[in-house]
């Protein structure tokens, strides 16, 4: 496996933003992995950074270790009981292409994750959600290696710790686990999730089955969301914030169309909602923005570089905590933030 040196990450970022990782390599096996471990030994001072497709992250200085792309291949259906199918991809299957493609093998429960852009080893990583459904309502179980002990593991639904956008890979453990396949659990009499605002509207007059779902999604997706290959971005650059129900009822006597759901003992609210009610849906500074359709996605519009994307959300941070009282975070993974 080739090691690579001052390697350009532009094509392999959504945003499209220049970044340079220090060393690169693509890891097609898990034979390649002895030569990054031989790396590793010579370099022990330097960081390693597992990369997907690169749809959920925000360059903002060039990357001083490695940055490990993963590439592992595989599909393959391994177990099969009365109510569940088991199947099994590797974490550089492209994960749209994975949705169809149990589909297409007659299976459901992804449907409503169509389209989502990455891959299946990233996945788990913010516990990828979207019209009613997360990754954690069909996932059984990942493969992951310890990356500093080279310690092969198993993580259960409950060891992965899955919450709104987030897991124990991505807030308790960071950049320890390599995940290398995950394993799916398939309903076989499924129950359709189709709810959703929009989603209903779009399938009223529909007969129901995964492939008509995902068919929805997909199209339901591409008239609201902007598509990489055409303007930068890394979809919903803020989580949907949670506040107390004393905070929520402030909130409300100010701004009583505020759209809110209950989630657990808190509130959630519609991060895009604030930012749009600060007058950010399609405000541009440079090449840096956001989405004239859609407030909550922040777009490079050609050259903006990251640090520029990351101060344009810190403005829109800042006004949405002046307006409403809420701190919104960042969903996508900011690669060299000192805040
Ligand atoms: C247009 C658009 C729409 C989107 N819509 C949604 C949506 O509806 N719902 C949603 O949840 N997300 C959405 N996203 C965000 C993104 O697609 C997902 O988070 C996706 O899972 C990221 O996959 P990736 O392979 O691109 O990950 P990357 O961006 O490459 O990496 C993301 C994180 O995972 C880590 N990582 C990657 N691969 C591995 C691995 N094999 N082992 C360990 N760690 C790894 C990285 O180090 C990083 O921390 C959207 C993004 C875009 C651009």
């Amino acid at each position: 496996m080739k090691i690579y040196e001052h390697y350009s990450l532009k094509a392999l970022n959504t945003f499209g933003i220049e970044a340079q990782a220090r060393y690169f390599c693509s890891l097609r096996t898990l034979g390649g992995l002895k030569a990054v471990m031989l790396w590793r030994r010579e370099h022990p001072e330097l960081p390693v950074l597992f990369l997907g497709g690169g749809s959920n992250m925000l360059f903002i200085a060039d990357f001083p270790g490695m940055v490990v792309q993963v590439r592992l291949a595989e599909r393959k259906v391994i177990a099969d009981d009365q109510n569940y199918v088991y199947v099994r991809a590797g974490a550089g299957e492209n994960w749209h292409d994975f949705v169809r493609w149990t589909i297409e093998q007659g299976y459901a429960g992804l449907e409503n994750l169509s389209l989502i852009p990455g891959t299946v080893g990233a996945a788990p990583m913010q516990n990828i959600g979207a019209y009613g459904v997360e990754l954690k309502d069909h996932f059984y179980e990942l493969d992951a290696l310890d990356w500093r002990t080279a310690e092969l593991r198993k993580f259960s639904l409950d060891d992965c710790a899955f919450a709104y956008r987030d897991s124990h890979f991505k807030s308790v453990e960071p950049g320890r686990w390599l995940i290398g396949a995950v394993t799916f659990r398939l309903p076989k009499h499924p129950i359709w999730k189709t709810d959703y605002a929009g989603v209903s509207e779009y399938l009223a007059d529909k007969t129901l089955d995964a492939r008509t779902i995902s068919d929805a999604i997909i199209a339901i997706r591409q008239s609201k969301l902007p598509d990489p290959a055409v303007i930068g971005n890394a979809g919903s650059f803020f989580k949907n914030p949670l506040v107390t129900a004393d905070e929520f009822t402030a909130i409300k006597a100010k701004f009583p169309n505020c759209p809110a759901w209950p989630q657990d003992q808190l509130v959630k609210l519609s991060a895009g909602w604030l930012i749009d009610q600060c007058g950010w849906k399609g405000k541009r500074v440079g090449d840096a923005g956001t989405y004239d359709q859609h407030a909550l996605v922040l777009v490079n519009h050609g050259q903006a570089t990251g640090a520029e994307i990351w101060q344009f959300a810190q403005a829109i941070i800042a006004s949405v905590q002046a307006k409403f009282g809420v701190i919104l975070e960042a969903e996508p993974n900011v690669i060299g933030a000192t805040t």
